[in-house]
C-alpha cells in the first residue's frame, strides 16, 4: 500500500497500534508531547540518526532489522553510561517508493528491541524526504546518581571489552560480497545486541570509565583516553577476535577488530582489585564474555599496541566505516 493512500495520520494510527499502549500514568503518541514518569535527579538523553546511503543500504538490510538496530544503537549509548534505556521518540523521513507495510515492519523491529529491554517508543514525527532517514532520541535512567563517563580512567585500570570485536565489520563485508556463510557475523551487523544487561551488572562494580564501540575499538578507546588524559597498552594477542577462516575476506581479524566499528560492545576500565568479581558476575548473569585486553598507563607513555613481541602505536588503520 502506498503511503499516499493512507495519509500521514492513517500511517501514524497503524504505527501506534504496533508500538503499544502507554502504562498508567503516562501518555504516549496522540497528544502534543508524551508524558513520562521519570526518577528524581538526573536522566540520560541521547540521539542517533541513520540515513539511507550513508548508514544503511536497503539492498543489504530489511525494515525489521533496521528498526531493531535503530533502537539498539541508542540503547548502547545509554548502557555505555551505566544507564538503563527507557523511552524513545522516532522521527522518520520517508521517500517515495516506501510502502506502508515497510514502515510497519520497521516499527515492529523497533518494538521487538524495546520489548527485549523494557523500553518503548512513545512518539515521533513523519515527513516526506528525498531519502530514508531514521532519527531516534532516547531517554535513559542512570543507576541512582552515578553515571560512568569516558573521563574516569586511571593509570593501573584494567581495560576490558565485552563480546567479540570485528563481527559487525566482518558481517558487513560478507553481506556486500554476497557470501553465503557467516550468518552469526551478518546478524551482528544487521541486528546488534546492545549490552544493556551487561552494563546493569557491571555498574554495581563501579567501572571507572566506559564507552561503547561504535567507531571501532582503536578509535573509541582513543576517545576514552583523550577524555581521561591517560595512555594505554593493549595486547593484540588478548583481543577477542572473529574467526575468519575460509570466509575469503581481505582484512585480518585484528584489522576488523581495531577499526571495524559498529560492534556496540562495551569498552570499560576498572581498578584491578574489582576486575575479577565484576567480570565473573557479568559473565555468569549474561553469558557474555568479558576480556581484559590491556591496561591504562600515564598519558606520557602514549597508546601502545603490543603485537608479535614488539610494540606499535595503537591507531586506527586507514578506514572509514562510511565507505567500507
Ligand atoms: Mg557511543
Amino acid at each position: 500500500v502506498d503511503i499516499s493512500e493512507v495519509g500521514e495520520f492513517g500511517l501514524i494510527d497503524r504505527l501506534r497500534a504496533i508500538l503499544g499502549e502507554a502504562p498508567e500514568g503516562e501518555v504516549w503518541s496522540g497528544d502534543d508531547s508524551a508524558v513520562l514518569r521519570a526518577p528524581a535527579g538526573t536522566i540520560l538523553l541521547t540521539s542517533d540518526m541513520l540515513i539511507e546511503g550513508v548508514h544503511f543500504d536497503l539492498e543489504l538490510t530489511g525494515p525489521a532489522d533496521l528498526g531493531y538496530k535503530s533502537m539498539a544503537v541508542n540503547m548502547s549509548d545509554v548502557a555505555a553510561m551505566s544507564g538503563t534505556p527507557r523511552r524513545a521518540v522516532v522521527s522518520l523521513g520517508l521517500r517515495s517508493g516506501i510502502q506502508v507495510e515497510w514502515v510497519e515492519d520497521l516499527c515492529r523491529g523497533m518494538k521487538e528491541c524495546c520489548d527485549e529491554f523494557d523500553a518503548a517508543v512513545v512518539g515521533g514525527d513523519l515527513s516526506r524526504s528525498d531519502c530514508l532517514v531514521i532519527s531516534v532520541a532516547m531517554l535513559g535512567n542512570p543507576a541512582g546518581r552515578r553515571v560512568t563517563l569516558r573521563r574516569g580512567a586511571r593509570p593501573g585500570d584494567a581495560v576490558c571489552v565485552t563480546g567479540t570485536l570485528g563481527k559487525s565489520a566482518a558481517g558487513y563485508r560478507l553481506l556486500r560480497a554476497g557470501i553465503k556463510e557467516g550468518d552469526d557475523l551478518k546478524r551482528a551487523h544487521l541486528r546488534p545486541t546492545p549490552r544493556v544487561r551487561e552494563a546493569e551488572i557491571l555498574r554495581r562494580h563501579l567501572p571507572n570509565s566506559m564507552i561503547d564501540i561504535s567507531d571501532g575499538f582503536a578509535a573509541d578507546l582513543g576517545h576514552l583516553c583523550d577524555s581521561s588524559e591517560v595512555g594505554v597498552i593493549v595486547d593484540a594477542a588478548k583481543m577477542p577476535l572473529v574467526d575468519l577462516a575460509d570466509l575469503g575476506l581481505d582484512k585480518t581479524a585484528l584489522d576488523l577488530a581495531l577499526a571495524g566499528g559498529e560492534d556496540y560492545e562495551l569498552c570499560f576500565t576498572i581498578p584491578q582489585e574489582r576486575f575479577d568479581k565484576a567480570v565473573s558476575e557479568v559473565e555468569k548473569a549474561t553469558g557474555t564474555t568479558v576480556t581484559r585486553v590491556g591496561e591504562i598507563v600515564e598519558q606520557a607513555r602514549g597508546r601502545i599496541l603490543l603485537i608479535e613481541g614488539g610494540e606499535q602505536p595503537l591507531e586506527v588503520p586507514g578506514w572509514d566505516h562510511l565507505r567500507v
